[in-house]
């Protein structure tokens, strides 16, 4: 079986574990399904997912002139605290970051190797903690705008990383930590203006299962932009990744905007 199609984020669905899916425009894959399989994966060219040209990608999906004007990668996606559509201040589609910044988002805390502190829209939960590979999270506090939730998360950054050890990650390797207690910990350094949020009733802890066989000991990136080809036997995915059963993992998210085919 061939499939074709341009690289965009799986597609997941919450399980024990998790289903993952590759969404072509006319076509669909289930990767736990190929678990143990060997595939082919080959690079055909870049199609941008804002103008749909086939331009090569800069960041994100994005070509580079979509990069530096669309609304949809503005500053204050990766830095909330820059969020300012709750002052009616543009920074490029007001109108756009009104629909964004301005509905529920959560603060939360997620292990993925050791403990992070992130923020994300009320919706994408638990998407955003399915994408970070994290194995338990936990919400800190909801709060009704993107603003907040940044300020807190730059209060909180003395006190977790932000960012996830991906290589950790990948290969499970996981600190014992009780998140009900950090989360307890984490409100003390809520900013005045969220900690009329912050309840101490703690909503449960939510505990993610991967569809993983075996993990990696060392792990080794795949480039699409230095090997044009890679043909590997699926050993399971995780967060946004596939894993090789020969420690080659490769990062869907670094590649959206690539065309490939896919062999099974
Ligand atoms: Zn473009």
């Amino acid at each position: 079986m061939t499939y074709e199609g341009v690289l965009t984020k799986m597609q997941t669905e919450i399980g024990n574990p998790i289903n993952y899916y590759l969404v072509f425009e006319n076509s669909f894959l289930n990767l736990n399904q190929l678990l143990d399989k060997e595939l082919e994966i080959s690079f055909q060219g870049y199609q941008c997912l804002n103008c749909g040209k086939k331009k090569k990608i800069f960041r994100q999906g994005f070509c580079y002139d979509c990069f530096m004007s669309s609304p949809a990668v503005g500053d204050w996606i990766m830095k909330p605290e820059l969020s300012t559509a709750h002052l009616d201040i543009e920074d490029r589609d007001l109108v756009y970051e009104k629909r964004v910044q301005l509905q529920p988002h959560v603060l939360y805390l997620a292990l993925s190797s050791e403990v992070k502190i992130g923020v994300t829209r009320g919706t994408q939960v638990p998407t955003r903690w399915i994408d970070q590979g994290a194995s338990q999270a936990i919400p800190i506090v909801e709060v009704p705008n993107r603003y907040l939730a940044g300020i807190a998360e730059v209060a909180l950054k003395n006190q977790y990383v932000d960012k996830t050890n991906w290589q950790k990650m990948l290969k499970n390797e996981i600190l014992q930590v009780d998140l009900i207690q950090e989360r307890i910990k984490a409100g003390n350094y809520l900013p005045q203006e969220v900690k009329e949020y912050f309840s101490d009733q703690h909503p449960n802890i939510i505990e993610l299962h991967y569809p993983v066989l075996t993990y990696p000991k060392k792990v080794t990136s795949l480039s699409l932009d230095k090997i044009l080809n890679f043909k590997g036997k699926l050993a399971g995915v995780k967060g946004q990744y596939l894993l090789f059963q020969d420690g080659t993992v490769f990062n869907i998210r670094t590649f959206e905007g690539y065309v490939v085919k896919i062999q099974i």
